[in-house]
């Protein structure tokens, strides 16, 4: 039987795959805008228009355009941390009891801001949301892949300051070519070497090569995956290798990483075994929830109540959690 929006609503979630950029409500954008001395379209609609992309976008650098328009607004401790405390509160809406938001503090800097500032920023927004919400969340750091390779290793020895805290993981994302994990082979042996959790956008707009490759690299997540349609051959191997996918359904249509719902993969890889996810990817720029994404889901597939428990469980078994929030949350998982 189809689970019901209602049921969705109460079922406890875990969200992997959530960029802090795409992510921030209008409400917050208005603030931040003001904070930053930005002046935005009065309408709600009108600036709906600037930080939503199309439902029919024509491609993923197409989707990626909303980003420029908030991210002049992002450049300051104070907004950081504000972006990541306002997608804890909608988290909270969510009833997502644990949450992994990702962000390139690379792309913060442009008004003086060093690295380790930035990220900061962000762990103390978390922070803040931890204490108000009922949600526990961690920081994932992402590489650009459009940056250089040495840029893209200052990320990584971000993970070696140790006044750092909320820090998770590392990812590789933005536009996606063939390639890119032999690309940036030195970074990901960085990675490997300091036994930093790893989940890799792949398979996005590229190949299932490219997913492959980022497994052999040591990525234990996929971000978003959707090329493995084209190798169900491999299956198999990452039910064995416990390789979680982190799928975002409005997110992957809108990227035109698939054409049909008969070409995504989601219902067949879970079928299979294979520990698939759900996820929002960016909230405002795909305008939704992860309500929303669970209840496009039921639709398209007719998912029970156990199955989304069960999705919940491959997102809890493959989270870079701390022990002691694995222990917290065991029970509801
Ligand atoms: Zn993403």
């Amino acid at each position: 039987m189809r689970t019901s929006r209602a049921t969705i609503e109460k079922l406890p979630k875990i969200e992997l795959h959530c960029h802090l950029d795409g992510s921030i409500s209008m409400q917050t954008i208005r603030q931040l805008a003001q904070q930053a001395g930005i002046e935005l379209p009065v309408s709600d609609e009108d600036l709906r228009l600037k930080i939503t992309a199309p439902q029919n976008a024509e491609s993923l650098m197409d989707y990626l355009t909303p980003f420029d328009f908030v991210l002049p607004m992002l450049q300051t401790e104070t907004s950081l941390e504000l972006a990541a405390y306002d997608i804890l509160e909608q988290a909270q809406k969510d009833n997502i009891r644990y949450m992994e938001i990702r962000f390139a503090p690379t792309l913060h800097t442009a008004a003086g801001l060093t690295l380790s500032q930035v990220v900061a920023a962000v762990t103390r927004g978390l922070a803040a949301g931890e204490r108000d919400f009922q949600v526990k969340a961690n920081a994932l750091l992402c590489g650009m892949r459009h940056e250089s390779v040495d840029s893209v290793l200052t990320v990584v020895d971000l993970f070696a300051d140790g006044g750092l805290t909320h820090l998770a993981g590392f990812d590789l994302a933005g536009v996606e070519v063939d390639g890119f994990p032999e690309h940036f082979a030195s970074v990901l042996e960085k990675v490997k070497l300091n036994q930093i959790p790893l989940t890799l956008h792949a398979g996005e707009c590229g190949c299932a090569q490219n997913v492959l490759g980022a497994i052999k690299a040591g990525a234990s997540r996929i971000g978003h995956g959707v090329a493995l349609k084209d190798v169900p051959g491999n299956w198999e191997a990452l039910v064995a290798d416990k390789i979680a996918i982190e799928m975002a359904p409005t997110s992957n249509f809108q990227t035109k990483a698939v054409d049909t719902l008969a070409n995504y993969p989601f219902k067949k890889l879970l079928d299979a075994g294979v520990r698939v996810t759900i996820n929002t990817d960016n909230r405002t720029v795909s305008g939704t929830t992860l309500n929303d994404e669970y209840e496009k889901i039921a639709g398209w597939y007719d998912l029970s109540e156990a199955e989304f428990r069960q999705i919940g469980r491959h997102a809890f078994e493959a989270s870079f959690m701390s022990p002691e929030q694995r222990d917290a949350l065991i029970s509801e998982f």
